[in-house]
């Protein structure tokens, strides 16, 4: 049985107007993410990666096409709390403890006292932070920061993730470890992650599907279906099966350049 799809995207453009002229950041953009995929999107900048997200996160407004989440509008989704975002920077407010911090949507949103508790202790308990509920931001490590601003997106237990480049800043050992505990967290929760990266063994490593794009305009070159079992060691990076698929996402993002050479 194909599993329901949580995002469903036709034909979707998005066009800025900006001082220069227009710019085209997504052309007939069609995808379809089923639930529980852990979806990468990679191409070099400006490709519409964070635009994507942007616009699933009801944060931008498309120029045409369709787009449904869970079956909704962004608007509806946003509101029914579909989702949680992880920014590339952990964004946490350096006044408030960790827990602070991940109570401050809980709060916002009314939960109870006690719900928001509970719901602390799950999330840091699923990004292994137990114990750090007190501490302030600038008392942990740049991926424990990262860490506590992504279990501030699972707090409220939304079904979908929304991760832009969420490891981007940082080095890549500390990177390899928060790929493997996302991983396991992705495989104990059974969300549906999408998750943009510029890192091809990242995207490589996590995705069960890969979307390769490219700029100018911010289209989809190639998507890739992933051949690799859900259990991932960190040292799958070395079969054969892997580096095929590095090698076809980059082939994917040669191919959307040639234009430009
Ligand atoms: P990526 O995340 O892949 O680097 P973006 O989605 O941020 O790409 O941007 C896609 C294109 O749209 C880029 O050319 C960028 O300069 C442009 N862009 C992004 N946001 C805006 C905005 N608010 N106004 C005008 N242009 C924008
Ligand atoms: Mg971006």
């Amino acid at each position: 049985m194909q599993a329901p799809s949580v995002v469903s995207a036709k034909d979707l453009c998005l066009t800025y107007q900006t001082n220069d002229g227009p710019v085209h950041a997504l052309s007939d953009v069609t995808l379809d993410i089923c639930k529980g995929e852990f979806v990468s999107f990679i191409g070099p900048s400006g490709c519409g990666k964070t635009t994507f997200l942007r616009v699933i996160a009801d944060l931008e407004r498309t120029t045409s096409g369709d787009i449904a989440i869970n079956g909704m509008s962004p608007e509806e989704a946003r509101k029914a709390r579909a989702f949680g975002y992880v920014f590339q920077a952990p964004a946490l407010y350096p006044w408030r403890t960790i827990e602070k911090n991940i109570a401050l949507p809980l709060e916002i949103m009314g939960y109870s006292r006690p719900d928001q508790k509970k719901r602390i202790a799950d999330a840091l308990d699923l990004v292994e932070l137990s114990g750090f509920n007190k501490k302030f931001p600038w008392q942990l490590s740049g991926g424990m920061q990262q860490r506590a601003s992504i279990a501030r997106a699972l707090a409220f237990d939304a079904d979908l993730l929304l991760m832009d480049e969420p490891f981007g800043a940082l080095d890549e050992i500390v990177r390899d470890h928060l790929n493997a505990a996302l991983l396991k967290l992705w495989a104990r929760t059974n969300k549906t992650i999408c998750f943009v990266t510029h890192s091809i063994p990242e995207a490589v490593y996590l995705s069960t599907k890969i979307v390769v794009m490219s700029p100018r305009p911010g289209r989809v070159t190639d998507v890739i279906d992933s051949t690799l079992p859900n259990e991932r060691p960190l040292d799958i990076r070395e079969t054969p099966e892997f580096l095929e698929i590095a090698h076809r996402v980059r082939e994917g993002l040669r191919a959307g350049h040639s234009y430009e050479q």
